[in-house]
This record gives structure tokens, C-alpha cells and sequence, in this order.
């Protein structure tokens, strides 16, 4: 079977990526530093293998910390793109609004709702204080598998 492939693209155009198949989970970040890089009241991000995500043209920089997650960003438009980090070895958590079918990387676990702007709702169905426990995503993975609203392929 053959994957279905969402391609994307930063603000301008320089940098194109593609994924392939279906995220594992897709979520929305509430946390002050994603409210920065962004400039909106939330990131959305759609979390894949590494082997099924590749920048097709252009390059990136690096943009956020010197420290800490890799997050990538077009060295042009400066459109946050997608993050790599210790922590995810093996993933990359791809910014859901680069893909051209965005509207379909629908948000299935939100966090840092501690740290939300009042009235800025994800309409994420599971929702975190911080962030979710690590033991915990395996189960939210299997759940997102199964959920209506995931990213079909
Ligand atoms: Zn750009
Ligand atoms: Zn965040």
C-alpha cells in the first residue's frame, strides 16, 4: 500500500517538506514559548518518524534557543517549520500549518493549558495541565490510530 503524501511549504515558498502516511499523533502546545515563536495562542504539530518526513527544497535554520530543542525555521520568511530533539530521537514534530492540508491535521491532545490565553481553545479532546507523562503516549498514540478525526493517511 502505497502512503498518501502531505506536502508543505514555509510562508514564502523557499522551503518545501513532505511527510508521508499518517502522523502518530497530532497536537497543540499551549506553552509560553510556542505562543513566542508563533505569534499565535498555540502551535500545532503532527508527530512522525523520521523516515517518512524530508525537506524537499531549500534549507532551514536554526531559530528559537541556542539550547535545547532543534527548531527549525526558513531562513526567509522565518516561518517556524518543524523540531527535532533529545528527547524525540527518531521523530520529528513537523508544525501542522506548513502542510498544504493542514485543515486536516486536526489537534487530538493539547498542553501547557496552565500556561493558555484565556478563550484560546485547540478543541484538542485530550488535555494536559503541562506535558503528558512519557509513559502516557503510547496510549495516546493507539487512541489517536483509532479516532474519527485523525489524518486518514
Ligand atoms: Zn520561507
Ligand atoms: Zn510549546
Amino acid at each position: 500500500m502505497s502512503e498518501a503524501k502531505h506536502p508543505g511549504q514555509c510562508r514564502c515558498g523557499g522551503v518545501r517538506i513532505e511527510a508521508s502516511g499518517a502522523p502518530l499523533v497530532t497536537m497543540a502546545c499551549h506553552c509560553t514559548g510556542c505562543q513566542r515563536m508563533t505569534g499565535g495562542a498555540f502551535s500545532l504539530s503532527s508527530f512522525y518518524p523520521e523516515d517518512r518526513f524530508a525537506v524537499t527544497s531549500g534549507e532551514t535554520v536554526r531559530g528559537g534557543l541556542k539550547s535545547g530543542p532543534d527548531h527549525r525555521f526558513c531562513p526567509s520568511c522565518m516561518s517556524w517549520m518543524f523540531t527535532r530533539a533529545e528527547q524525540i530521537e527518531g521523530f520529528v514534530n513537523v508544525r501542522s500549518t506548513m502542510f498544504d492540508d493542514a485543515a486536516r491535521h486536526a489537534p487530538f491532545v493539547e498542553m501547557f493549558m496552565s500556561e493558555a490565553i484565556p478563550g484560546a481553545s485547540s478543541g484538542a479532546s485530550h488535555s494536559y495541565e503541562a506535558f503528558p507523562q512519557d509513559h502516557e503516549f503510547p496510549q495516546l498514540i493507539a487512541s489517536y490510530a483509532q479516532w474519527d478525526g485523525r489524518v486518514k493517511a
